[in-house]
C-alpha cells in the first residue's frame, strides 16, 4: 500500500489522551495532534482546499503562482500541495515569525519575502498589504487569502469536525482550539454542533487579540490591539473565516504561560508541539477545571510542530531573557 504523492497522507491525524497536564480535572481531555499532517500542522487541510477551489473555479490556472500572507503553516501546506501540482509559491510573512518558520518555506522551494510586524493591516508595508500588491503585479498569481477564504472553514466542516466526532464515538462535549483566521475552531464547531448542538465550544484568544472583547460586546476595540509574541493565534482583524456563533466563550491566555504549558507537553506528555498548542492547552484546562465532569470529554487541537519554535520557547536562554524561566 503507498500513496501517490505525501500530500495525499493528509488527515486523520490522532487523538491523544493528556495524562499529567490534566492532574485533578474530572473527565477526559484529548489532543488532535496535527502535526501528523505532512506539512506537520493543521493549515494542510485548508492549504489544499483553497487551492483545489481555486482550480475548480477556473481562478488558478496551470503554471500559475500562489502568493500568500502566511504565519508560516498555511506557507507550508500551499508550498507541498504547490510541487504535487506544479505551481510557484510566493510568501508574505511578518518579521515576528520564528526563523524556523522561513528557512522551512524557503527548503522546500518558496519564495520568501519578510514585513515589519509593527505596522497597521492597511499600512502599505503590512503583509497583508504586500501580498496584495504582489498578487496585482504578478501575472497568472492566486491569493488564497486564508482570512477571508471560506474554502478554509469547509476543509475543516468536512474533515477536521467528522474525525472528532467518529474519533471520540460521538462522545464530545467540549472543543478547544486556538482562535486566527478562524477556520479551524469555525468549521470543526459547525459540524459537531450539527451532530450535537450541546457541544461547547472554547475558543482561545491571546493578550493583545480583538477576538474576547468583539465576543463579549460586539465592539471592534482598537485598544485590545497591541504587540505580542505568541505565534499564530489572535488577530488585530475580524475574518470573515471568525463565525461568533459557534464559539461559545473565548479565554485569553499570555505569552508566557502558552510558552511554559508548551515545555510540560514536550516533557510531561512526549508531545513536542508548537506554541500555540501551549496556548490552548492552558485555556482550555483552565476552563475544564472548573466545568469538567467526570462523563465529560473535551479536544483540544494542537496545530503544529515543536521544531518551528527551538530558537524560541525551546530554548533556555531565549525563555530567561523574557523573565519566564
Ligand atoms: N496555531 C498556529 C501555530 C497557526 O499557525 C494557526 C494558523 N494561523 C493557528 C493556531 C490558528 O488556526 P486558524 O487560522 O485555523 O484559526
Amino acid at each position: 500500500m503507498y500513496f501517490n504523492h505525501i500530500i495525499e497522507t493528509l488527515g486523520n491525524t490522532p487523538l491523544v489522551r493528556l495524562n499529567k497536564v490534566t492532574e485533578g480535572i474530572k473527565g477526559t481531555v484529548l489532543a488532535k495532534v496535527e502535526y501528523f499532517n505532512p506539512g506537520n500542522s493543521v493549515k494542510d487541510r485548508m492549504a489544499l482546499r483553497m487551492i483545489e477551489d481555486a482550480e475548480a473555479a477556473g481562478i488558478l490556472k496551470p503554471g500559475g503562482t500562489i502568493i500568500e500572507g502566511t504565519s508560516g503553516n498555511t506557507g507550508m501546506g500551499l508550498a507541498l500541495t504547490a510541487i504535487a501540482k506544479g505551481y510557484k509559491t510566493i510568501f508574505v510573512m511578518s518579521d515576528k515569525q520564528s526563523k524556523e518558520k522561513q528557512d522551512i518555506l524557503r527548503a522546500v522551494g518558496a519564495e520568501v519575502v519578510i514585513c515589519p510586524v509593527d505596522v497597521a493591516p492597511e499600512d502599505p508595508r503590512s503583509y497583508y498589504s504586500v501580498a496584495k500588491r504582489l498578487n496585482a503585479e504578478t501575472p497568472n498569481s492566486f491569493y488564497p487569502n486564508q482570512y477571508d477564504n471560506m474554502s478554509n472553514t469547509a476543509a475543516h466542516y468536512e474533515a477536521t469536525g467528522p474525525e472528532i466526532w467518529t474519533g471520540t464515538e460521538g462522545k464530545i462535549t467540549h472543543f478547544a482550539a486556538g482562535v486566527g483566521t478562524g477556520g479551524t475552531i469555525c468549521g470543526t464547531s459547525k459540524y459537531l454542533k450539527e451532530q450535537n448542538p450541546a457541544v461547547f465550544t472554547l475558543g482561545i484568544d491571546t493578550y493583545g487579540s480583538v477576538f474576547k472583547k468583539y465576543k463579549e460586546t460586539g465592539i471592534f476595540d482598537e485598544n485590545e490591539i497591541y504587540p505580542y509574541k505568541t505565534e499564530g493565534i489572535g488577530e488585530d482583524i475580524l475574518p470573515k473565516n471568525v463565525d461568533f456563533d459557534v464559539i461559545d466563550q473565548f479565554i485569553k491566555v499570555t505569552d508566557k504561560d502558552g510558552a511554559l504549558m508548551t515545555r510540560r507537553l514536550a516533557k510531561e506528555e512526549g508531545l513536542f508541539v508548537g506554541w500555540s498548542c501551549g496556548s490552548a492547552t492552558h485555556g482550555a484546562l483552565e476552563y475544564a477545571r472548573e466545568h469538567l465532569n467526570e462523563e465529560d470529554t473535551m479536544v483540544i487541537v494542537l496545530p503544529d510542530h515543536g521544531t518551528r519554535y527551538l530558537g524560541k520557547i525551546y530554548n533556555d536562554d531565549w525563555m530567561r531573557a523574557q523573565g519566564w524561566l
